[in-house]
């Protein structure tokens, strides 16, 4: 029988994303989200890094759910900044998810900052946790350079200003495959595969 592992999101594609990471590294492991769960209320993200609330969510599910549970947490971390926005790239503009004003506001904040030094990178901890209190977290990250404007449809968030290292699309630009392969929460959930296999599998 295989292993049911549940992810702390209610968002269906990061659901596909991990599962199809799982398969592809062959582990026997059946994914789901936290739909399945509507009773168990969201996790307050009470951490100060963004490993912190990763295990928090993680600890909260595999504790009311009684499963081996991932979470993850993810944002843009500006050089210039210090890396903020960080752990409040969702709110940065003051409105929890107002990805349009979070993104215009960094756009100002940066404007008379030169290309050289408009350096950034999306960062992501997933994290693991066993009902036993076990924990493993593993990170990732998309290296790039901010954008002055924002170009492409895709994507969410600070895609639009975002251009990968090397590249001359911005992550708004590019295929949801092309993201997902270079991106920081790819990158993550590639790296907690193993570590899935070593304490499940
Ligand atoms: P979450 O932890 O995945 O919910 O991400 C928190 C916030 O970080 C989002 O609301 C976005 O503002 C930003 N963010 C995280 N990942 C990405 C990404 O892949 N593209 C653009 N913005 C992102």
């Amino acid at each position: 029988m295989s292993t049911r592992l549940i992810l702390a999101t209610r968002n269906q594609h990061k659901v596909t994303e991990l599962r199809a990471i799982l398969a592809d590294a062959g582990l026997d492991v059946e994914l789901i989200g936290a739909d399945a769960y509507p009773e168990i209320p969201d996790v307050p993200e009470t951490g100060v890094t963004f490993a912190e609330n990763a295990l928090l969510k993680a600890h909260a599910l595999a504790r009311a759910t009684g499963l081996p549970a991932v979470a993850d947490d993810s944002g843009l971390c500006v050089d210039v900044l210090n890396g903020a926005p960080g752990i409040f790239s969702a709110r940065w503009s003051g409105k929890h998810g107002d990805d349009r004003a979070n993104l215009d506001l960094l756009l100002a904040q940066l404007s008379d900052i030169a290309e050289p030094h408009r350096g950034a990178h999306f960062f992501c901890a997933a994290a693991l946790a066993l009902p036993d209190g076990t924990e493993r977290v593993v990170e990732g990250r998309l290296l790039g350079t901010l954008r002055t404007a924002p170009a492409g449809d895709g994507g969410f968030g600070y895609d639009p200003i975002l251009q990968p290292l090397g590249g001359t699309r911005t992550c708004a630009e590019l295929t949801a495959d092309e993201k997902n392969a270079i991106s920081h929460r790819g990158k993550a959930f590639r790296a907690l595969a193993p570590v899935v296999r070593d304490l499940l599998a």
